[in-house]
Formats: structure tokens, C-alpha cells, sequence
């Protein structure tokens, strides 16, 4: 049960994937009645029809579930609630706040051509003000279809305080009369949004500071209509490191896009909470209770935030690192399988030891399995580079000869084991442990980098550590002569 009297909604329209941009705005509002133990909201603004899908509702409503921002109340539909707006709209024609409109759109285009001619931005002419009530009636019997304007004094001045920006203040004359129904009976946003936020007794607007430019517009609709007009908080843009408009380049994808990346969802909260909000100077890790405990409006900035991504995978690092490895341990095989790996046909326990070699060294799942592979796949791939580094050198034919030969000898394939036994090798050979490691582990892993090598040994097993040295010892005499020849 909510204890304050505090209502926010998320308000998106399902037109595209859930961005980075308008979770932010979701997660503050959630902080925010979290914080105050208020209502959360969610109220999908699907009247745009032709550009809004159910596809899109499903993944906004999947991105919040999996965020973890449980909603109160909704999800509500706007293109359920078409005769609410109808009704406000008929309300404001009767009590000539607001008139029908029958410019047709090549007049309008025309009269916005002019305009900008001359330099001006477009405000309407004021032409169908004051048609007759005969007038009218004869352009609706001629089949003549009519928007509707508000009907705005231009000298009337919207002042209004924003909880972010401060004070904000605009004469109506800035934007003139203003559609509030489209010809064919939809309402446009800044109606609905105001009709519906009476309707949901929202008492904070929290969005984007993209709608800051629409607000007086609405404030002219809550007058117009006598409501009461709530608080609002717009919240600052957000940009990439360059400093430009935030895009895909920036690595900023939509929220499934980063669960598909292996990100995890406290990494993710936990950055997209200080996209423009801060508590202080230097806190950055904070879980979720510590946000919605800190959490204030007032410490919103007006200044862009910047989208970091390299921060998020430090970030996201840090939440591997910290959160109860048996809980990394289940969500990393999930997103094994859900990439594509048969989990099911894997050793519980081999799996979570191969996992737990790679916990501390990966930033995210999608890393750990690049880093885990060699383990899951049937065949070893080589990445180039490893092979030049350390496989097309003098020797490694012979090395790995031996290295071969040594493992097949050992029937205890554990770490202790397999340590005592290379350390040996290379002692026996005169070469620096070193030059019996590096060639191995890319024979066996296909990389130069990896968990330690007895780990990988270990749990790549011995039949088919055996079968990947020898496939390397082919792979060079196929791909170098002069390496075969080296062979004793
Ligand atoms: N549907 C609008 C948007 O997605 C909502 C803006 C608002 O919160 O008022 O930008």
C-alpha cells in the first residue's frame, strides 16, 4: 500500500525498442516513488497507430521486468481510452476554449512555406477562430473534415517551476493555437498526456528534457480544462564521450540489447541511476535499496549526462565480482544456453568450474563465454595472432611433442599434478617454463591469454587436451615447412 500520496508514471511510446534515454527516465520515476513509497505507473502512448506495435509494448514491458522496476498500476493503453480525450475535447469546443479547424493540410503547408521564408517559425493564423456556427455547419455538411485548436491568448504568460530547470516561463503568442485533435478524431500527445495525468492523479511529471518545449503548451490545457496542474522535473539530455547526440556508435543499444550483451541488470540500474543524478561527489556503486534510500529529484542536474559505456563495463565487472557467485554461476549458464550452447549436455559441476575461472576476469557473459569457449566448442579456434606469436616459432613442434607425451603419461590430471610434471618438462628440456606454456595454451585454447593454464588443462581433460596439442602439431607442419623439419 503506497503511505504518500505520490503518483509518477513511465509514459513511452511503443514505437521502438526501450533505449537508454527513456529507461533513465523510467528508473527515476521508479526511484522516485519508491523513495516517497508513492505509485509507479505505466501507460503506453500507443495513438500514433501506424508507427506503434504490440512487439514493441512486449519489449518495453520484458526491458522493466528484467530491470527489475516493477510497476503498480498499468500497463495502460492510451488507444483504450480514446473517448476520456474525446470528451475532454468536447468539453473545451463547448465552453469555446477550443474550435474546429478546417485548413487543409496543402493550406497549412503553404502558410508554414511563408513563413519560413520571411525567417519565422510557424504559428497558426487564427483563420478558422471564429467561424459561424452556420459556417461550420456547412463545412461539416460538405463532408469537410475539422481538427481542433486550443484556443490560446498570445499575451497570456505560462510560467511554471520545473523541479530540474527552475524557472521556466513562455508567452502563448510563442506557439499560437495548437492542435489538440487530429482531423481523423485522434488526440495529439499534448492533450492526452494532460487528460490522462488528471485522470491517473499524477502528481510529478518526470521525462526527458525533450518535452520541456511541450510544457506550457500542456500547462494552457490543465487551465483550459481546470485541472490541477502537477509538478514537474525534466531530466537533462544524455550524450555520448564526444559530447554528440547518443547513438548506437556510443554503444548505447536498446535495454535488450545489453541483456544480450551479458550485462547484468544491478550494473545496469546502478548506471543508468547516475546518468545525471549524483548523491555526491564520489559514490559510485550503490545497490538498489541504497538508490531508492538516496534518491532525490533535487540532485538532478541540468547539465547533459554523458553515456560512458566503457563505465558500464567496469560497472558491470564489479556487480560480477560482488553479487553471490552461485547467483553469477546460474545467470552466466542462462546466457550460455540462451546463445546457443547445449547446456543440458554438460557436467553441472565441470560448467561451474569453468565458470569459476573466468568470474574475476570478465566484464560481462558475453566476454565470458568469448573467454570460455575453447572450453564448450568441439574444435579449437586459432585467432591469428596467437599463433604468430607463439606457435610459429623454433621448437614448438618438439615441445609440444613432449608435452604431449609427458601428459599422457600422468594419471592424475590435477593441478598439483599437471604443475609438477610441465615444471618438470621444462626443467628436463633446459627451456624456460615459459616456452612450454605459451605454445601450449595456444594450441589448446586458441588465444594467448586464458585462465591459468592448469585450471585449463585440468578441466579441458586429458583425452581432449591430447587431441587439440595434436591438431596443432599438424596445424604447423600443414601451414610451415620449415617447422616440420624442425621436428626430431
Ligand atoms: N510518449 C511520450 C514520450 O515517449 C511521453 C512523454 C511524457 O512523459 O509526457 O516521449
Amino acid at each position: 500500500m503506497p503511505k504518500s500520496n505520490i503518483r509518477v508514471r513511465f509514459a513511452p511510446s511503443p514505437t521502438g525498442a526501450l533505449h537508454v534515454g527513456s529507461v533513465r527516465t523510467a528508473l527515476f520515476n521508479w526511484l522516485f516513488a519508491r523513495h516517497n513509497q508513492g505509485v509507479f505507473i505505466l501507460r503506453l502512448e500507443d495513438t500514433d497507430v501506424a508507427r506503434s506495435s504490440q512487439e514493441f509494448t512486449r519489449q518495453i514491458i520484458d526491458s522493466l521486468n528484467w530491470l527489475g522496476l516493477d510497476t503498480d498500476e498499468g500497463p495502460y493503453f492510451q488507444s483504450q481510452r480514446l473517448e476520456l480525450y474525446r470528451q475532454a475535447v468536447s468539453q473545451l469546443l463547448i465552453s469555446g476554449r477550443a474550435y474546429k479547424c478546417f485548413c487543409t493540410p496543402e493550406e497549412l503547408d503553404a502558410q508554414r512555406q511563408r513563413l519560413r521564408a520571411e525567417g519565422k517559425a510557424f504559428i497558426y493564423s487564427g483563420k478558422c477562430r471564429s467561424l459561424s456556427p452556420e459556417q461550420i455547419k456547412d463545412l461539416e455538411q460538405k463532408g469537410i473534415k475539422s481538427a481542433v485548436r486550443l484556443k490560446v491568448d498570445p499575451d497570456e504568460m505560462i510560467t511554471f517551476e520545473d523541479i530540474v530547470f527552475g524557472t521556466i516561463q513562455m508567452t502563448a503568442g510563442k506557439f499560437g493555437d495548437f492542435i489538440i485533435q487530429r482531423s481523423d478524431g485522434l488526440p495529439t500527445y499534448n492533450l492526452a498526456v494532460v487528460v490522462d495525468d488528471h485522470a491517473m492523479g499524477i502528481t510529478h511529471v518526470i521525462r526527458g528534457d525533450d518535452h520541456l518545449s511541450n510544457t506550457p503548451k500542456q500547462i494552457l490545457v490543465y487551465r483550459a480544462l481546470g485541472y490541477e496542474i502537477p509538478q514537474f522535473a525534466h531530466l537533462p539530455l544524455i550524450l555520448g564521450p564526444d559530447r554528440t547526440r547518443l547513438s548506437k556508435r556510443h554503444g548505447a543499444t536498446s535495454v535488450l540489447e545489453l541483456k544480450d550483451q551479458g550485462f547484468l541488470p544491478e550494473a545496469i540500474v546502478n548506471f543508468l541511476a547516475l546518468l545525471g543524478w549524483a548523491p555526491d561527489e564520489t559514490t559510485q556503486i550503490m545497490s538498489r535499496s541504497e538508490l531508492i534510500r538516496r534518491f532525490s529529484l533535487k540532485q538532478v542536474s541540468r547539465s547533459a549526462a554523458v553515456f560512458d559505456i566503457t563505465k558500464l563495463l567496469w560497472m558491470n565487472g564489479y556487480y560480477m565480482r560482488n553479487l553471490p557467485q552461485q547467483e553469477i554461476i546460474n545467470r552466466a549458464i542462462e546466457f550460455f544456453a540462451t546463445s546457443g550452447y547445449d547446456i543440458a549436455r554438460c557436467d553441472r559441476t565441470w560448467l561451474e568450474g569453468i565458470i569459476r575461472l573466468e568470474i574475476e576476469r570478465s566484464k560481462n557473459f558475453a566476454e565470458m563465454l568469448e573467454h570460455l569457449r575453447f572450453f564448450l566448442d568441439e574444435e579449437v579456434r586459432y585467432e591469428q595472432s596467437a599463433v604468430d606469436k607463439h606457435l610459429k616459432k623454433e621448437n614448438v613442434d618438439l615441445r609440444l611433442r613432449k608435452v604431449a607425451e609427458t601428459l599422457s603419461a600422468l594419471e592424475d590430471f590435477t593441478q598439483p599434478a599437471l604443475e609438477k610434471a610441465l615444471r618438470g618438462l621444462a626443467e628436463n628440456l633446459g627451456v624456460k617454463f615459459g616456452h612450454i606454456v605459451h605454445p601450449l595454451r595456444v594450441a589448446i585454447t586458441g588465444r594467448t591469454a586464458s585462465p591459468g593454464i592448469f585450471d585449463v588443462l585440468h578441466f579441458l581433460g586429458k583425452e581432449r587436451t591430447l587431441k587439440r596439442i595434436q591438431f596443432a602439431r599438424q596445424f604447423l607442419i600443414k601451414s610451415d615447412d620449415s617447422n616440420a623439419e624442425m621436428t626430431p
